[in-house]
């Protein structure tokens, strides 16, 4: 349409990548139950896309940050149910009984605003009990265990269906790690008899993919899905990445030798250069932070090194070896040829913030 302008960076998503790397996850410990997590729009790899490809894959909840993610899921008409891994507010709590969310709870209070609320429901609230062995970010403490125990069973209408628990550095503290497993299956343990814990989990990707946790059966991937191991493990090579950042070369010059590029003009040209505009800047999601840290993009299969700071909506890029770039060409920035681990490290941070960085604006293309 003659008032659409073509995307100038656009997102190329490989739902059968993400299905194939749930299938790893699957044989890597075949008798779990499944949480796949596609909260913040399935870290960037849109969250009702991945959702309906995964939807009755055998699992059990698709793993969500807030009741806004669930209630998008249930709107899409997803079947699998949402879990919502996050605390909610007070008046999020009435929504999440009514669809029956899975959610993980932390204090006495939720627990008798759920009873409350069920009970006004006329139904019974199946919901997990979140225990803090070291995270920090939520749950019950493990000296609470004799409380809940005493206290939980009065509460008539909520019915403590499962546990959970998260570790703060199973990437790279495997002692201590191994310590809060322990603490948690002790905890579970002391609970069993008390409940029907049909759910105990505590493993996310770098968990999953480097511990044994027996008193567990269901695993709760993240970004494994998405094709990153966190983890050194016998599946390095075997998953494969999902997403691919494109953009367009919306100009191409030649500038003479000592010429500035970017802002602060941190890039002076020393030899007569051609310099290609691309169109894909911080706004996108293309870390401003990647400025001067040596970052490349590949075109027509080259890497090109980029030029000078990141701007809002535009970066420059070293075309000098490539005299037949023209402005319309594609522009690889995390695909085969750059990984988004090679992305998150030049820009000082984490692949899940690479994945969830990038914004709404640029479009995702589906296979
Ligand atoms: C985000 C999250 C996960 C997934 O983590 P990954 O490291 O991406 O696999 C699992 N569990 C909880 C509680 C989370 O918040």
């Amino acid at each position: 349409m003659i008032h659409q302008s073509p995307p100038r960076a656009w997102i190329e998503v490989d739902l059968e990548a993400i299905a194939h790397n749930l299938d790893i996850v699957r044989q890597l410990q075949c008798d779990a139950m499944l949480m796949p997590v596609v909260k913040a729009e399935a870290y960037g790899h849109g969250l009702i896309s991945v959702a309906r490809r995964l939807d009755r894959d055998g699992i059990s909840f698709f793993g969500v940050a807030n009741a806004g993610e669930a209630r998008r899921l249930s709107l899409a008409g997803i079947r699998t149910p949402a879990f919502i891994l996050g605390p909610s507010f007070p008046e999020e709590r009435q929504e999440i009984v009514h669809h029956a969310w899975g959610c993980a709870v932390s204090s006495f209070d939720e627990l008798e605003h759920y009873d409350e609320l069920a009970a006004a429901e006329g139904v019974c609230f199946s919901l997990h009990l979140a225990i803090d062995t070291g995270m920090g970010r939520e749950g019950f403490l493990p000296e609470q265990i004799d409380e809940l125990i005493a206290r939980v069973p009065l509460l008539e209408h909520i019915q403590v269906t499962g546990v959970m628990t998260h570790c703060p550095c199973a990437d790279d503290d495997v002692p201590y790690t191994q310590q809060q497993l322990k603490l948690f299956a002790e905890c579970v343990e002391r609970l069993q008899p008390h409940f029907d814990l049909q759910c105990r989990h505590v493993a996310a990707s770098a968990a999953l993919l480097g511990y044994d946790v027996p008193c567990a059966n269901m695993l709760r991937p993240g970004i494994v899905l998405y094709g990153v191991a966190p983890l050194a493990s016998v599946f390095d090579g075997v998953l494969r990445p999902a997403l691919k950042l494109n953009a367009r070369v919306t100009l191409v010059r030649e500038l003479p030798a000592g010429h500035g590029v970017s802002y602060g003009r941190r890039a002076i040209l020393d030899k007569p250069t051609r310099v290609a505009t691309v169109g894909i800047g911080y706004a996108d999601g293309w870390f401003r932070s990647l400025s001067e840290q040596g970052a490349q993009v590949s075109i027509q299969g080259k890497l090109c090194p980029m030029l000078g700071r990141v701007t809002m909506d535009q970066i420059m890029v070293d075309v000098t070896v490539l005299p037949e770039v023209k402005s319309g060409d594609t522009v690889s920035l995390i695909g085969p040829q750059q990984s988004v681990e090679e992305v998150a490290r030049l820009a000082g941070t984490i692949p899940w913030e690479v994945f969830t960085g990038l914004r709404a604006r640029v479009p995702r293309v589906y296979h």
